[in-house]
């Protein structure tokens, strides 16, 4: 259970940092202001890239890798395509 305290604490600890006037992926305002940081890389995005990213067949990677950098003690791990770039359709 240590692991999920952690992860909360981490999700906290972003929120001030997620606040955007435009989504920083397709520069639209956010819905309703909801951002959220993408699986992908370090942009906070709007619900509706979100929703692309999920669907993307990439997105299950991205998750299990910062599953894991998390799961290490790697807070600010950027993201599993942060360093080569977005994949294709994103
Ligand atoms: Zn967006």
């Amino acid at each position: 259970m240590k692991y999920l305290n952690s992860y909360k604490n981490f999700e906290n600890m972003e929120s001030d940092s997620m606040r955007r006037e435009e989504c920083d992926r397709c520069k639209q305002p956010p819905i309703n202001n909801t951002t959220t940081l993408s699986k992908f890389n370090k942009q906070v995005i709007c619900m509706p890239c979100k929703e692309k990213e999920q669907k993307h067949p990439k997105y299950r990677t991205a998750c299990d890798a910062e599953e894991e950098a998390i799961r290490n003690g790697d807070f600010n791990y950027p993201g599993r395509f942060h360093r080569i770039g977005l994949p294709e359709g994103l």
